[in-house]
């Protein structure tokens, strides 16, 4: 049974990033404001998400990293919303299986902080007063301790890791442009990402990609009322001198990957990037959850839509009408 459940934990934490990402969904959902994260090595060695949330209470707290407890079933009716992103009480309990975990928290009405760590899916003693602010800290330390293959041929990816881990945080800090971010590498001891304080999602992008891409930034909106289908879309005009194709897709608020997209956005900008530039686009739809998919993939990140043809191309015509060509 213990095999089982580290392999199936294995699947949803496949990087530090999925788990990262999954523990920003924790503290939006708690109502922060400011979400600090740390990490040391690529967030294999260890790896901290600190919020200003609610909180959760001491006698919640040996629940909190056990499998399918979750306090959030009550807030969403739709049951497809619940098993779309998230919602399933999974993450916390998965990461103990893979890693050591420690949540420290504390909700205002509570004097003190409370801490308790958690292994294998189950409490490792009690929750014991400790010092700490109101809010929530995770820490997640020796990520795949218990899978010695998976950490050998991680450790080659500490670069690759890194990297997906500033993209999950840009991606966050610009489709919340209202929360504060901050990526803090200790071993590097600089600060990757902070989005603090600034006006609106032009500058959070202009900070956290750069001038050019600011810059090159058109925007509209877009809307399929029949289907449900409400959004908009940031995208350079004509490209940028960055090394990697950037694409951000938030649906209903999460963070997700489409290969569909990503296809769809190269052929828009074939006709009209010039040579070396690559794209940049944020996207942000939202829909009715009953018309997602997102039984594809245990990570949860790959999702498909009803009408996905229909979106495609509604996507597709919108930036056609704004992109002027550069190549004859
Ligand atoms: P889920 O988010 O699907 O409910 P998780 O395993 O991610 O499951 O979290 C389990 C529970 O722990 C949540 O339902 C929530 O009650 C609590 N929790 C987790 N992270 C936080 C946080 N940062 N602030 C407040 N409560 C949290
Ligand atoms: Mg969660």
């Amino acid at each position: 049974q213990d095999v089982i459940n580290k392999i199936a934990a294995g699947e949803v934490v496949q990087r530090p990033a999925n788990a990262i990402k999954e523990l920003i969904e924790n503290s939006i959902d708690a109502g922060a404001k400011t979400i600090k994260v740390k990490t040391k090595k690529g967030g294999l060695e260890m790896f901290q998400i600190e919020d200003d949330g609610c909180g959760i209470p001491m006698e919640d707290l040996p629940l909190a990293g056990v499998r399918f407890a979750t306090s959030k079933l009550q807030e969403y009716t739709d049951l497809k919303d619940i098993g779309s992103f998230g919602f399933r009480g999974e993450a916390l309990a998965s990461i103990s299986h893979v890693g050591h975990l420690t949540i420290t928290s504390k909700p205002v009405a509570q004097e003190v902080a409370y801490k308790i760590q958690f292994d294998g899916g189950k409490p490792n003693g009690e929750a014991i007063p400790s010092a700490g602010r109101n809010g929530t800290v995770i820490h997640v330390k020796d990520l795949f301790h218990n899978m010695g293959m998976r950490q050998k041929s991680y450790n080659a990816n500490e670069e690759q890791f890194k990297e997906k881990i500033a993209e999950v945080i840009r991606a966050y800090s610009i489709h919340y442009e209202n929360l504060n971010f901050s990526l803090f590498r200790i071993d590097k001891s600089q600060t990757q990402v902070r989005s603090w304080n600034l006006p609106d999602r032009k500058t959070i992008i202009q900070h956290t990609y750069s001038k050019e891409v600011s810059s090159n930034i058109l925007t509209t909106k877009l809307s399929d009322e029949e289907i449900g289908v409400k959004g908009e879309i940031f995208f350079t005009s004509s490209g940028y001198s960055g090394k990697k194709f950037i694409l951000l897709i938030f649906v209903n608020n999460r963070l997700i990957e489409s290969k569909q997209i990503k296809q769809i956005m190269e052929t828009v900008y074939e006709e009209y990037l010039p040579k070396g530039a690559r794209p940049w686009v944020y996207l942000n739809l939202s829909m009715p959850g009953k018309n997602i998919d997102v039984n594809v993939h245990p990570t949860k990140m790959e999702v498909q839509f009803l009408h996905d043809e229909r979106i495609y191309e509604m996507i597709k015509k919108k930036m056609d009408m704004f992109l002027i060509p550069t190549k004859e």
